[in-house]
């Protein structure tokens, strides 16, 4: 049976929105998914005219999906951006070398430099060498740590005004569920903020936070959009996966099931007195840091130090001991008198790069 598109353009429906439910012909699915995410940007008020913005690209459906959006958008709507695609190499054979190749592709299907920044050169470490060493289980944990300061360090180098990242409302959903699981009343309290940042870091925003998951991935499809869609070797988040399947299930009998978590999640409030972390600078890297010492130094010592475990769970032993060393290397001595050499090879010359840990 043929169903004419709901606009009542007099074209034939092809598909049906997720969102609304509507029935659609390609173009005025592609005009509703456009103008929402435009109407997203200029209700947040996300950028200036003239600011330069970097989009974090992985190769991805979501990340392709916002270069291409926001290369339409700017040109439709005179934004003023200059954009720059910025890239994450983490290291990982058989899924990051080939996605970066689909990044690659899109620099010259949309005319958008492209730079990539690497784990081994920030770090020092691959992800395939900290994997020998840390095994499959907490291999996610120095990915999304290290990745999240990489691509400061990247906004930074590039001098970007923004970063702009393809999260869309099923991810967010998915934090908040997350969040809430584990109690984590600080991340809760700014995991649906369509920005982040402060005046010492770059920010960052989600200009698919209203966007279902499902319709990034028929926009790509209808528009032929080049992406990479293979899951990393490592295996997912295995975490996310349970809030995720839990979404789905809700999903399946509320369909608003996405949109009413971020909206709950937007209307909690912490009650008054309750103790958050407070952010401050890396004694390190002097990247932003609710530790002494952030995350990714504590991390990158243990991978040097060959105790891979050193940063793994929470330890304000771990936090006081890294204190203390670093008070050392400043002195330029250790306990016993010798001459400290300092392990982050990247985090040499690093002092200014700071970022905002979600
Ligand atoms: Fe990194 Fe884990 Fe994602 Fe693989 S699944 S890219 S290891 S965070
Ligand atoms: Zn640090």
């Amino acid at each position: 049976m043929v169903i004419s598109c709901n606009t009542g353009c007099g074209k034939n429906a092809v598909l049906k929105r997720p969102k609304t439910g509507d029935a659609l012909c390609k173009e005025c699915f592609f005009w509703a998914f456009e103008e929402e995410i435009h109407h997203t940007i200029t209700a947040a008020k996300l950028f200036n005219p003239g600011d330069y913005v970097a989009i974090a690209a992985s190769g991805g459906k979501d990340s392709t999906v916002l270069a291409y959006v926001m290369k339409l958008l700017n040109e439709r709507y005179d934004y003023g951006l200059k954009l720059v695609l910025l890239s994450i190499d983490e290291g990982i054979t058989g899924y990051r070398d080939d996605s970066l190749e689909t990044v690659k592709r899109n620099e010259q299907q949309y005319g958008i430099p492209l730079k990539i920044m690497s784990y081994e050169e920030l770090y020092g470490w691959t992800m395939d060498r900290i994997v020998e060493k840390v095994g499959r289980k907490n291999n996610c944990t120095f990915c999304g740590v290290f990745r999240r300061q990489a691509l400061d360090r990247g906004a930074t180098l590039l001098k970007v005004d923004k970063i702009v990242t393809g999260h869309n409302a099923d991810d967010i959903a998915e934090t908040v569920l997350m969040n809430i699981l584990r109690g984590d009343i600080a991340r809760l309290q700014r995991c649906t903020a369509i920005v982040t940042g402060n005046e010492d870091t770059i920010a960052r925003s989600k200009p698919f936070k209203y966007t279902y998951e499902k319709e990034i991935v028929m926009y790509a499809y209808f528009k032929k959009l080049d992406y990479f869609s293979t899951e990393c070797i490592y295996s997912p988040n295995a975490y996310r996966g349970h809030a995720r399947a839990y979404l789905k299930d809700l999903e399946k009998i509320r369909a608003t099931a996405v949109i009413d978590v971020i909206h709950s999640g937007e209307c909690l409030s912490v009650r008054e007195g309750v103790k958050l972390p407070t952010q401050s600078i890396c004694e390190r890297c002097g990247h932003v840091s609710s530790q002494p010492v952030c995350k990714a130094c504590v991390l990158l010592e243990g991978l040097n130090k060959g105790r891979p475990r050193l940063g793994i769970g929470k330890s304000s032993k771990v936090q006081e001991r890294l204190g203390e060393n670093h008070k050392k290397e400043v002195s330029g001595k250790d306990s016993q008198g010798s001459n400290h050499v300092p392990n982050g090879v990247a985090l040499e010359g690093h002092a200014e790069i700071k970022s905002l840990d979600f």
